[in-house]
């Protein structure tokens, strides 16, 4: 027997809409059979939704010839195509691309700051970048809807200030929101980086329906979650901040946090990094990794496997409270490839219970380096309506 709930069934309609515009995000126009063979969707499906987006003046409408044939021919309005603009900021280096709803990208560019930048370095570079990449994408700023920047730390996505600043200290109390609004002249949405990738995996083609959790391998740990396609954030943007969890109390190293025992001191490519430097007595980079692991050199290999098994552990312990149906990795660590999914999926079956175990899926994001600032790039087209709209409830809360 099958129930149906209102909740699931708004949110299938929902991913449905998005699979239909993303596929017409470029423009073209094609025919209605076309576009459920594109989108996967059922020709009763798609001849529902046409109808409900051009009666909200989303998609034209015409009759043509496909195929030999005459069909009901669809494009995207074009007042309604919608181009974006997606940051990271990191400690020493901004990234920004331009690119469509659908995650298509058209320009891409990066700027180094120097470490220990002020909010108004930071703002200013934030600016001058998305403006290169706004030209170089051809796109002029009427024709672009929103702005997004990633950033490595919890965020509150109403001001933008983020809740936990260690990693980037400078900004610590910076309403980076509010203060990019006029410097960009484009609604801005501030948020965790990891939360971007997930929302970004979500959003891809074949992904399940089922809670997602897209984990942020670097200097720190961070994992975004999300559930039904939207963003898990906790009451301060720290959900998911399990590059703190204190997976071992015994541990010696005393995390940037000022505590011991911390996940990221033994799982992260920061501390791989600090492992191989303290054997081999040299830097080893993301490339360096990959050449050794092709090598199959024994110190990269051991590294990698205790490296991880702790975070295999960490995402157990996730798992036991949130029960993702899929795990997807990103960072620079994915260059090691199996070598480093391999101990990680051993150590997460270790940690958690046999059915869990066997059905989790884990593996490296398809959409590699560029996870967040794809994240951020569907955000800055997705988000900002979002927050608009828990606003109005709110407001409407307090009227009744
Ligand atoms: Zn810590």
């Amino acid at each position: 027997m099958t129930t149906t709930r209102p909740g699931s069934l708004s949110a299938l309609r929902l991913a449905n809409r998005r699979r239909l515009l993303s596929a017409l995000q470029d423009g073209r126009q094609i025919s209605q059979a076309e576009l459920a063979r594109l989108t996967g969707l059922a020709p009763a499906t798609v001849s529902g939704l046409v109808r409900d987006l051009a009666d909200e003046g989303e998609l034209e409408v015409g009759e043509g010839v496909a195929n030999g044939r005459r069909s009901r021919m669809v494009r995207r309005s074009p007042q309604r195509l919608r181009y974006g603009i997606g940051l990271y900021l990191g400690r020493a280096h901004v990234e920004a691309v331009a690119g469509t709803e659908a995650g298509d990208l058209l320009a891409e560019s990066s700027a180094e700051l120097a470490p220990g930048y002020t909010p108004d370095a930071a703002i200013a570079a934030i600016a001058a970048l998305a403006a290169t990449v706004r030209e170089r994408a051809g796109l002029t700023a009427d024709q672009v809807t929103g702005v997004a920047v990633a950033v490595p730390a919890p965020v509150d996505v109403r001001t933008g200030t983020l809740t936990e600043a260690v990693v980037l200290p400078a900004l610590d109390g910076v309403a980076l929101r509010e203060r990019l609004g006029p410097a960009l002249d484009r609604p801005v949405v501030v948020e965790n980086d990891a939360n971007l990738g997930a929302l970004a995996l979500t959003r891809r083609a074949g992904a399940g329906a089922g809670p997602l959790v897209y984990v942020k391998v670097a200097t720190g740990i961070g994992a975004g979650v999300a559930v039904d396609g939207r963003l898990v954030r906790g009451a301060a943007g720290s959900a998911g901040e399990i590059g703190h969890l204190p997976l071992d109390p015994g541990l010696t190293t005393v995390c940037r946090c000022g505590r011991r025992g911390c996940l990221e001191t033994v799982g992260s490519a920061a501390a791989v990094g600090t492992a191989l430097a303290a054997a081999l007595g040299r830097e080893v980079g993301p490339a360096g990794l990959h050449d050794l692991i092709a090598e199959g050199h024994p110190v990269a290999a051991r590294v990698l496997e205790d490296a991880g098994e702790a975070l295999g552990r960490g995402l157990g312990w996730l798992s036991m409270v949130v029960d993702p149906a899929e795990i997807v990795l990103g960072g620079p660590l994915t260059s090691a490839g199996e070598a480093w999914l391999r101990p990680v999926v051993r150590g997460f079956r270790r940690a958690v219970l046999p059915g869990a175990a066997r059905r989790t899926r884990i593996s490296l994001s398809p959409l590699g380096e560029r996870t967040e600032s794809v994240g951020a790039l569907i955000a800055s087209l997705t988000e900002n309506s979002h927050i608009a709209v828990e606003m109005r409830t709110d407001k409407q809360d307090v009227n009744a």
